[in-house]
C-alpha cells in the first residue's frame, strides 16, 4: 500500500481497536472504491499541447454520493488523492452529513498557467471526469489552489455536457451560480467555532492565548482573522515563501490586506505599513511550528509535522485546520508529550458541511440567508466537538482516536444494513 494512504489506515488501524464493528465494515475501508486517473491536453497560450494529470477518487458511498475538494498543486498523485478521499469518507461521517468521501486533482503549479490556460484546464479535467460525477454520485469541490471561478467552470462545463444546468454537481461555486452564502468563510468558521467551544473549557481566555497560523489561503488567513477579532493574539503566520512573527501580536487584518494586494505575505516584511506599525521577525514555515504559543493551526498542506519535528512543537494545543499536516508516527510523540491534538476530520469539517447546506439549497431551489447558514453550521461543529470529546474522554483516547471511532460507528451502521457474514451466516 502506498506511503500517505497507508499512514491514513493507521489511523483507522487504531480506532478499530476501540470499536465492536463488524469485521467486513473494516475491511471495506481499507480500499477505495474506484480510483480515475485521467490524461487532460490543454493548448496553451503560445500554441503548443500540454497534457495534465488529473485524478478523482471516490472511496466508499455507503452514507451516500461521495463528496470532497478538487486540489491543483504540484504534488497531486495518485496516493495523494486517495488518502485526502479517505479522510473525507470519515470527514463527512464525523458531521453526520450524508455523503461519503472522495477527492480530485490535478498534478501542476496553478501560478504558471495563464487564467485561460487554467479555465481550458479545468473544463478538460471536467470532460475527462464527467461520467464519474454528478449530483447523485459525487460531487467536487474547492480544496488547495481551487476557488469559486473554479467551481464556476466546473458546473457550466457540466451543465454544457448534459445539456441541462446542474447546478448540485458542484458545490463551492460563486453566489450568482447558485453557491450558497458562508461557504468562502465555512472552512475557517467550522474550525472557530471548535475553538471557541474547545479553548475556555481548557482554561484559555483569548486575551490570554498566543496562536502561531501556518498556512494563509482561504482557511488560514480567515481562522487568523476571526481569531484576532475575537481578542486572541496571533502571533504568527506565514505562507508556502514564509512567515512573519511578532510576540505583541500582529494586525491580521493589515497583514491580509497587504498580502491580497501583492499576492505573497513577503510583502508585508518591509513594504511600508505593517512592517512600520509593528515590529516583526521573518521567519520561515519550519520556525513557525516550533514556537513558543498556546495554540498552533496548522493551515497549509499535509505532512507538516513528522517524526523529524515533533518533539520541538512547543504548543499546548494544535487544530488541524488543513487535511493530514500530522503524520501517524508524530501523532504518538505529540500525545506522548500531553500535546492535544483537534484532528482535522472535525476541525476542518465546516467547508465540506456548507457544501451540503449548499447541494440541499440546489437542489431544493430554496436558498438561505447568511444567519441561517452560520446558525447551523455553530450547531453542528458544536455538537460534534461535544460527541467527539465525550468519547475521548469515556475511551481515555486522545480526540483523533475519538473523531475516528464516532465515524466509524456511522461507517458501520450504513454498511450492516445492507447486510454482513453475521447477517447471511446466522
Ligand atoms: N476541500 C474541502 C475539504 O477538504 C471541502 C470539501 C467539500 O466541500 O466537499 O474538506
Amino acid at each position: 500500500m502506498s506511503s500517505l494512504l497507508s499512514d491514513a489506515n493507521q489511523r483507522l488501524e487504531k480506532a478499530l481497536r476501540y470499536v465492536t464493528i463488524d469485521e467486513d465494515v473494516a475491511t471495506r475501508l481499507h480500499y477505495p472504491k474506484a480510483s480515475l486517473m485521467v490524461s487532460i491536453p490543454v493548448r496553451m497560450d503560445n500554441g503548443s499541447l500540454r497534457v495534465f494529470q488529473g485524478y478523482r477518487v471516490r472511496y466508499d458511498d455507503s452514507r451516500g454520493p461521495t463528496k470532497g475538494g478538487v486540489r491543483f498543486h504540484p504534488s497531486v498523485s495518485m496516493d495523494e488523492v486517495q488518502s485526502l478521499a479517505f479522510w473525507m469518507t470519515f470527514k463527512c461521517a464525523v458531521l453526520n452529513l450524508p455523503f461519503g468521501g472522495a477527492k480530485g486533482g490535478i498534478t501542476l503549479n496553478p501560478k504558471e498557467l495563464s487564467k485561460f490556460e487554467l479555465e481550458r484546464l479545468t473544463r478538460g479535467y471536467v470532460d475527462a471526469i464527467a461520467d464519474f460525477i454528478g449530483p447523485d454520485i459525487d460531487i467536487p469541490a474547492p480544496d488547495v489552489y481551487t476557488n469559486q471561478m473554479v467551481m464556476g467552470w466546473m458546473m457550466d462545463q457540466y451543465s454544457i455536457i448534459q445539456r441541462k444546468i446542474t447546478p448540485a454537481v458542484v458545490t463551492g461555486k460563486p453566489i450568482s451560480m447558485g453557491g450558497s452564502l458562508g461557504r468562502e468563510t465555512a472552512t475557517a468558521m467550522g474550525a472557530f467555532f471548535v475553538m471557541q467551544r474547545a479553548l475556555p473549557q481548557l482554561g484559555q481566555s483569548p486575551q490570554d492565548t498566543t496562536v502561531a497560523v501556518q498556512g494563509f489561503g482561504n482557511a488560514g488567513a480567515i481562522i487568523a482573522e476571526l481569531l484576532y477579532h475575537a481578542g486572541y493574539k496571533v502571533v504568527a503566520v506565514s505562507d508556502s515563501k514564509g512567515g512573519i512573527y511578532a510576540p505583541q501580536g500582529l494586525d491580521i487584518p493589515s497583514v491580509r490586506h497587504i498580502k491580497e494586494a501583492n499576492r505573497q505575505l513577503k510583502a508585508v516584511y518591509c513594504a511600508a505599513s505593517v512592517c512600520n506599525d509593528v515590529e516583526h521577525d521573518v521567519i520561515t514555515n519550519e520556525q513557525l511550528l516550533e514556537l513558543d504559543v498556546d495554540v498552533l493551526v496548522p493551515a497549509a498542506l499535509e505532512n507538516q509535522i513528522t517524526a523529524e519535528n515533533a518533539d520541538r512543537i512547543k504548543a499546548k494545543y494544535i487544530f488541524e485546520v488543513a487535511n493530514g499536516p500530522i503524520t501517524s508516527s508524530a501523532d504518538t510523540m505529540l500525545e506522548e508529550r500531553g500535546i492535544e491534538v483537534f484532528p482535522d476530520i472535525l476541525v476542518n469539517a465546516g467547508g465540506v458541511t456548507v457544501s451540503y447546506f449548499e447541494w440541499v439549497q440546489n437542489r431544493s431551489g430554496f436558498y438561505w440567508p447568511l444567519e441561517e447558514v452560520n446558525n447551523r453550521l455553530e450547531k453542528s461543529m458544536t455538537v460534534e466537538t461535544e460527541n467527539i470529546w465525550a468519547i475521548a474522554r469515556d475511551l481515555k483516547v486522545s480526540l483523533r482516536t475519538a473523531a475516528y471511532v464516532h465515524a466509524l460507528n456511522r461507517l458501520d451502521a450504513a454498511i450492516k444494513a445492507k447486510g454482513t457474514r453475521d447477517y447471511y451466516m446466522n
